[in-house]
């Protein structure tokens, strides 16, 4: 038998007024509905209603974490630089790393992930490959010192993390877990109940690495994405294989043309009445040695800097200055007489398209018609620019959408930078040290809590999917004074914490509409309303916070009305 909670010894202080740095849906109700408050700038304390959320959350997580063999441990916060100085991640790492010294003058940090600590723990007792794979987790707080730290519990300094570390012989065994830990991760997501996609993190840069994103769908989110109506591709847009499908400029030759004024591809576009998609835009860098390349890609995308990275080694975009001593004119670069020994690479999706319309590299002239191949030639293809809804799908060519959304968390295929970093070896088979070749996965527990609220809320307050409810049900009576009302209302809460039910009882003297209120703002999913009229009939009122939908209930079967949630909970369990 399980207690029933009393509002009046609940330490659960709601707030009418919106707090005043809180900029979107999650961040208001959980500090309005009395679940977290601040403390200093992207550091919160969890209230009691809170706690409950999160520890539904970890719940969920361990359990999903446990059916894939994973094993719990709990590592310190604290963590010495030497370990980070042996990853290269000490200078690496930034100003998010949160550093200080001891009172021995060592340095310490408070940390933000932990490769480090994980694989100096496993270097000196996995020792065999009859032991591997091996895959440990936790569930702990986390330290990044964000340069914005905003949005609540989205993104803050102090958080909670799920981390979890395999170790294998193999890359297939790498797979193999990366599979089921991204399955999991799925899982975790569907029973917190968020409308979520696993997106691709990277295009699979060469040698690289294999990283998965997943995320919770939320126009609050800081994440862009991209997805496939038909298939099942998404992308994030800072990582994803762009398929733009720029259109050819209808032409015979090449011809030059007087553009003054003309400094953007908008302004060129509406000069010459043609689609921005018409136009190629030039973006101008230089190699790790210097060297200046000028990039092509269609009018109507951004430059993919990070992709641009993997083509040109230490690629940087050449500042205004820079440009100007390169002999270009900025807002008129073509690749039609470039200065010599500047290499041209162009977007893929230009490939396709014979007659540019590009800068003619003179201030105030462009040229329509350039013609590739003849007037200009391009020394290397590759993919360029951002992708953005409306682009082709990459796996199967239908129209993708955009979409934002929030990380709520990662899996990554490590390799052995870590193990080879820090010497982590394993004996194999043939005898021989070998490194280990890691898995790393990570959850945000309460940013998941925040992306929860995010996406099921309205204009009352927060609608918390039963699964991770702070309580099921909250029983309302009308008038604690009346002593028809109340004894019932205690009977009612009673019985179905007996059921199996959490419940609350709002057992304040408080006017109804205020309770009403308190009701939808914490988000209850059920609520039951005991009153003096409804009792008359033999009826209470029983309200899904969800759908606002209301029925009354005889009293004789509101056991029989409550075993449809029953039968859910169930269900949503594993
Ligand atoms: P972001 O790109 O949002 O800064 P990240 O990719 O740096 O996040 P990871 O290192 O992948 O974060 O950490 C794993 C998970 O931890 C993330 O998916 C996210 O859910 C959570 N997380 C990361 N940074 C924060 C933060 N500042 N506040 C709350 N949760 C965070
Ligand atoms: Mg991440």
């Amino acid at each position: 038998m399980t207690d029933v909670m009393r509002l009046t010894e609940l330490y659960a202080p709601t707030l009418k007024e919106d707090p005043a740095d809180a900029e979107i849906a999650s961040h208001r109700l959980l500090v309005r509905a009395g679940m977290i408050r601040k403390v200093a700038s992207g550091v919160y304390t969890y209230l009691p209603l809170g706690m409950r959320v999160l520890a539904k959350i970890e719940a969920i997580v361990r359990e999903e974490m446990n059916a894939t063999g994973a094993q719990e441990i709990l590592m310190p916060a604290l963590q010495p630089a030497e370990l980070w100085h042996e990853s290269g991640r000490w200078n690496d790492y930034g100003p998010e790393l949160m550093r200080l010294n001891d009172r021995h003058d060592h340095g310490f940090c408070l940390g933000p992930t932990h490769e480090e600590l994980i694989t100096a723990l496993v270097r000196n007792e996995l020792r065999s490959y009859r032991q591997l794979p091996t895959t440990l987790y936790q569930i702990q707080s986390k330290f990044r010192d964000e340069i914005r730290p905003r949005f609540g519990l989205l993104r803050s300094r102090e958080f909670i993390m799920k981390d979890a570390y395999s170790f294998h012989s193999s890359q297939e065994s790498l797979q193999e877990t990366y599979d089921v830990m991204s399955k999991a991760y799925g899982n975790i997501c569907e029973r917190c109940g968020l409308d979520y996609r696993p997106v691709e993190a990277d295009s699979g840069q060469i040698g690289g690495s294999v990283t998965c994103e997943f995320m919770a769908l939320a126009d609050a989110g800081e994440a862009e994405l991209v997805y496939c109506p038909d298939c099942d591709f998404a992308a994030n847009t800072e990582a994803g294989a762009c398929c733009a499908h720029p259109t050819e400029y209808e032409a015979s030759a090449m011809e030059k043309i007087e553009t003054p004024g003309v400094a953007s591809i908008a302004e060129l576009a509406e000069f010459l009445h043609i689609e921005e998609s018409a136009t190629v835009k030039a973006m101008v860098g230089k190699d790790a040695d210097g060297k200046v390349v000028a990039l092509f890609i269609p009018g109507d995308h951004e430059l993919n800097e990070i992709k641009a990275g993997r083509v040109i080694e230490g690629f940087e975009l050449l500042t205004d200055d820079e440009i100007k001593d390169a002999g270009l004119p900025k807002g008129s670069i073509g690749p039609v007489g470039l200065p010599e020994g500047i290499r041209v690479i162009a977007d893929e999706s230009l490939k396709a398209v014979s007659r540019w319309v590009v800068g003619a590299n003179e201030a105030g002239y462009h040229y329509v018609g350039a013609c590739q191949g003849s007037d200009f030639t391009v020394d290397q293809w590759a993919d360029l620019s951002v992708v953005k809804a409306g682009d082709t799908c990459p796996h199967c060519g239908a129209v993708l959408e955009g979409a934002r959304g929030i990380e709520v968390s990662q899996v990554f295929q490590l390799g052995d930078k870590y193990s080879k970093a820090m010497g982590a070896v394993y004996s194999a088979e043939d005898g021989s040290d070998q490194p280990f070749i890691m898995g790393c996965y990570g959850v945000g527990v309460s940013r998941t809590l925040a992306a929860i609220v995010e996406q099921h809320n309205d204009e009352y307050g927060i609608q918390w999917p039963l699964a991770v409810a702070p309580a099921h049900v909250c029983v309302i009576p009308l008038n604690v004074g009346d002593d028809e009302v109340y004894p019932v209302a205690e009977r009612i809460a009673q019985n179905l914490a007996n059921d199996g039910f959490e419940v609350v009882i709002d057992d304040r003297d408080e006017r109804p509409g205020f309770k009403f209120a308190d009701a939808d703002l914490i988000g209850w999913p059920l609520q039951i309303v005991v009153g003096k009229r409804g009792l008359k009939e033999g009826t209470v009122e029983l309200k899904r916070r969800s759908t606002g939908e209301k029925q009354d209930v005889a009293l004789a079967t509101l056991s029989e009305a409550m075993s449809a949630f029953r039968r859910f909970k169930r269900n949503n369990a594993r």
